[in-house]
């Protein structure tokens, strides 16, 4: 029997939350039933929701950033038992025939990968997100969360942290290499973090100095104000790679004037309309421009790892479950410190 259980629903676009509950499938063979501990918001949740990227699905349950324990468990699963501690990131299902698909690297499934919430299963059924007490999951889509991260800092991990260890890995962040991170808010200060573990010298590029002091804890060796004109001055030509994880548009030919011969910048930020560049700050430096997405599932889990392994959880604020509209507009202003993670134990108290 489907399980009905308690989400966080948005009605449509720029509606506030309403306490409802979704229908969950009943468990397949291959599938994991997760009772959902702590869900991240990710500035993506808000893009979606208000459709800033387009039309959405709604009613509309966000949340890929998800982390809990597995309450049951189908008949052909062998990765997973009860009592285990598990993670879900952005997508739920791919057609794991393509050659992305085959190469671990679902999050480019030619056919499309089925995401987490607001999308359909290839047999037409809506998701719903993580804003909820309980998901059910393919077991080759659910990560393992290692022992020395506590839940409510590895679900960050599930999207912003690996957006950021991905394109870190690939283009080889470490020793002898600098790294830009543009925008310190949930992305950035987990590439802050990563970038660092990974050996690279980290440089933030931030819109002010007021978080200087945080992003030097999480390992930046550098903190620069780009509402400061001479900033840009001053790191001309200095780094192999620059992460932007800023979801506005910036001035784009002034950062990539801050890649030395060969760099390249990464956008993992998506602002709503398109940027703007001139060929000529490519051509300048043989530099190039680039994006990327998330990561495999492979990938996701190596990244857990590292973490685990590094000691690198997300820095979050957590809330109860009638604070999520809210925290939304801090996001929006910038006010997070890193990430907020919603608190599903909090559907249990009265609203
Ligand atoms: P966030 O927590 O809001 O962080 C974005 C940061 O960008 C802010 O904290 C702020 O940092 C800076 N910023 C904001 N507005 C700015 C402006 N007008 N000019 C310059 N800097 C500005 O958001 P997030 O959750 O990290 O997500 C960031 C973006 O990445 C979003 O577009 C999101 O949809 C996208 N995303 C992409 C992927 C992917 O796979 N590619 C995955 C997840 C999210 P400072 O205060 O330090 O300047
Ligand atoms: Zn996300
Ligand atoms: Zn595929």
């Amino acid at each position: 029997m489907p399980q009905t259980v308690d989400a966080l629903v948005t009605p449509g676009p720029k509606e506030p939350f309403e306490r409802r509950t979704v229908e969950r499938r009943d468990p397949g063979a291959n599938d994991v039933v997760i009772d959902i501990a702590f869900a991240g918001i990710c500035h993506s949740d808000i893009h979606q929701a208000r459709e800033e990227w387009g039309e959405a699905l709604f009613p509309m349950v966000p949340g890929h950033e998800i982390a809990g324990t597995v309450s049951a468990v189908g008949d052909g699963v062998s990765k997973f038992k009860v009592g285990d501690r598990v993670g879900v990131g952005c997508f739920v299902d791919s057609c794991r025939e393509c050659e992305n698909c085959q190469a671990g690297d679902e999050q480019y499934c030619l056919k499309g990968e089925v995401p987490t919430y607001n999308g359909k299963e290839y047999d037409g059924e809506p998701t719903f997100g993580g804003y909820s007490k309980a998901i059910v999951v393919d077991e080759n889509y659910v990560l393992n969360i290692p022992e020395g991260v506590e839940l409510d800092v590895a679900a960050p991990l599930l999207c912003a942290g690996i957006t950021l260890y991905s394109p870190l890995n690939h283009w080889e962040a470490g020793p002898g290499k600098k790294v830009a991170i543009v925008g310190m808010g949930g992305l950035g200060h987990m590439g802050v973090k990563i970038a660092s573990a990974m050996g690279a010298e980290v440089t933030v590029l931030s819109q002010s100095l007021s978080k200087q002091e945080d992003g030097k804890r999480f390992g930046a060796d550098h903190y620069y104000a780009t509402s400061e004109k001479e900033t840009f001055k001053e790191l001309r030509n200095s780094f192999d790679l620059v992460v932007n994880t800023v979801a506005a548009n910036l001035p784009v030919d002034k950062y990539l004037s801050l890649l030395k011969l060969n760099g390249t910048m990464v956008n993992v930020g998506i602002p709503d309309s398109p940027d703007n560049f001139h060929a000529f700050s490519l051509a300048a430096m043989r530099r190039s421009m680039a994006g990327s997405k998330i990561g495999g599932i492979r990938e996701t889990q190596e990244m857990l790892d590292f973490c685990a392994e590094h000691g690198i959880g997300a820095e979050i604020e957590t809330i109860g479950v009638d604070d999520v509209d809210g925290a939304w507009d801090r996001v929006v202003d910038s006010d997070v410190r890193y990430r907020f993670v919603i608190d599903t134990a909090t559907f249990d108290s009265a609203s």
